[in-house]
């Protein structure tokens, strides 16, 4: 989910020399299965402890695998490092490791990512010499992944870089299943085109899984599919609680904001011990933040599809003059997403764009990279920045699902985001949060001046957004799909 940059664009080195890096294992402990009874009602807490029970008796004796290619940022790393230590927590002995490339097979599978969701992405091609070297990479991968494996284990692989290791690893005997975290609404020859590429691979498979419905693919009418959407865990560093004098000694630990903060910008870990605030965010901006001054922020991996150009133009020329917001866009360090080529180029372009704006506007825009040194650290960041937020957006030109919606919605955030893919299963317009065509920056504009304009109906929609998170898109809802599903294909 990443872009890397190497020769020309759609220039591919062959098989031969492929040098990889081992396969990691993330290192994972457990979190209790049971937490998720103080957020959900008794019934839905039997049925979690009822599915929990069948997968223990099911997968008894086999490992169920995740494999992606990065272990840090994005959407499905998000995901995997509550998921998994939930399943663990169930006594499922679930697992998760990292397959690595090199950047030609980044770049090929970023350009499968970006097709998948539309975008010609750096316009190389998807030809016989970027499938063989796709292959090849992944064949050593395969080879590294069967040492680990028993032939019963059960493998969910993510996204178009494992995609080739499907029939790899059912030669083997195991039961595999592949997930698509991304997608389009409405397919076009572009998406077609990254189908076609993948296909062969996929299709064996004995379960697809999408995030939505409108993102299955045509082709894969003989294949089982499931369709489950992704989850935030409302316990994590990202996402629990913070109190607004905690949320301010953070950012101003960060450097984010000057607020005469006297608490310490302290948080609670995963694992219960406290953790510090302790590295400063990189902040590209002319004048500083304050605590009175209510912000839009938007927060994801620096990536065109993320649309943080068009964020800033509809900030400047629409929101700018009807209000006193600031705008923070908010990404990672740009050094840190392994399978990301494209993230510092596209960070660079804001950075262009923002020192093209006039003084006045300049100043009421704030890029901010937040450190990676630390991962919670940085979800800590993110949480107190979603809370911070008068208004948080998620402008993106594609999404699969946008994480970042749900998370700002669990924390009653009203939010504005594009009418696409799994933001609109997440936002019903108008009720827990408003939807707009991601092309029209006047309509983007009149409806973050809506919510900064009305904190009354803004608090209202905040409200109903986190009672529409609890009941859809916890972890706990994931979990019990998707064991469910596993303990269906074992049977
Ligand atoms: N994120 C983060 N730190 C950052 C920027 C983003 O942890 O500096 C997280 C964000 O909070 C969310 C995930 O990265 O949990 C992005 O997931 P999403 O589904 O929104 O988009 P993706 O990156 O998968 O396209």
């Amino acid at each position: 989910m990443t872009d890397a940059v190497a020769g020309e664009p759609g220039e591919v080195a062959g098989a031969e020399g492929v040098d990889l890096p081992p396969i990691v294992d993330v290192e994972l402990g457990t979190l209790p299965l049971e937490r998720f009874a103080e957020v959900l009602t008794d019934e839905e807490a039997d049925a979690l402890r009822a599915d929990a029970r069948v997968a223990r008796e099911t997968f008894s004796g086999r490992i169920v695998w995740n494999v992606n290619s990065t272990a840090t940022g994005g959407g499905v790393a998000e995901m995997l490092q509550s998921l998994v230590p939930y399943a663990r927590g169930a006594g499922v002995d679930a697992r998760w490791s990292v397959i690595q490339g090199d950047e030609d097979f980044f770049a090929i599978t970023k350009r499968l990512h970006n097709r998948l969701h539309g975008s010609p992405g750096d316009g190389g091609e998807l030809d016989a010499a970027a499938r063989t070297h796709y292959e090849a990479v992944l064949e050593v991968n395969a080879a590294r992944l069967i040492e680990r494996l028993q032939p019963h284990d059960i493998v969910t692989l993510h996204d178009p870089q494992t995609a080739g290791l499907v029939p790899l690893l059912q030669a083997r005997g195991n039961v595999v299943l592949w997930r698509c975290h991304v997608g389009v609404d409405t397919p076009d020859e572009v998406v077609r085109s990254a189908w076609s590429f993948l296909l062969p691979y996929v299709r064996g498979a004995d379960a697809c899984i999408f995030s939505t419905r409108g993102f299955v693919w045509e082709g894969l009418e003989d294949v089982r599919l499931a369709i489950i959407p992704p989850s935030i865990d409302p316990f994590a560093v990202k996402n629990y609680e913070i109190k607004p004098d905690a949320v301010s000694a953070i950012l101003s630990a960060a450097g984010i904001e000057d607020n005469g903060a006297s608490s310490e910008p302290s948080f609670t870990r995963m694992d219960g011990t406290a953790g510090t605030v302790a590295h400063q965010a990189e902040i590209t901006e002319s004048g500083r933040l304050d605590a009175q001054t209510p912000i839009v922020v938007q927060v994801s991996r620096w990536d065109r599809l993320k649309d943080p150009l068009g964020v800033l133009s509809g900030f400047t020329e629409h929101v700018l003059p009807r209000s006193d917001a600031h705008l923070v866009l908010a990404g990672p360090s740009v050094t840190h997403v392994a399978d990301d080529p494209e993230g510092l180029r596209a960070c660079s372009e804001v950075q262009t764009a923002w020192h093209a704006l006039p003084a006045d506007a300049a100043a009421r825009v704030h890029l901010v990279t937040l450190p990676m040194d630390d991962l919670e650290e940085n979800a800590v960041l993110v949480n107190a920045l979603q809370r911070r937020a008068a208004v948080v957006v998620q402008k993106s030109l594609a999404e699969g699902f946008g994480l970042t919606v749900a998370e700002a919605m669990w924390k009653t955030r009203p939010v504005v985001a594009s009418a696409l893919g799994g933001i609109r299963d997440q936002i019903e317009d108008g009720e827990t949060g408003l939807l707009v065509d991601p092309r029209d920056l006047a309509g983007f504009g009149d409806a973050v001046l809506k919510l900064l304009g009305d904190p009354d109906a803004a608090e209202r929609m905040g409200a109903a957004a986190h009672e529409r998170i609890r009941t859809q898109f916890l972890g706990s809802r994931h979990l019990g799909q998707y064991l469910r599903l596993i303990s269906d294909l074992m049977r």
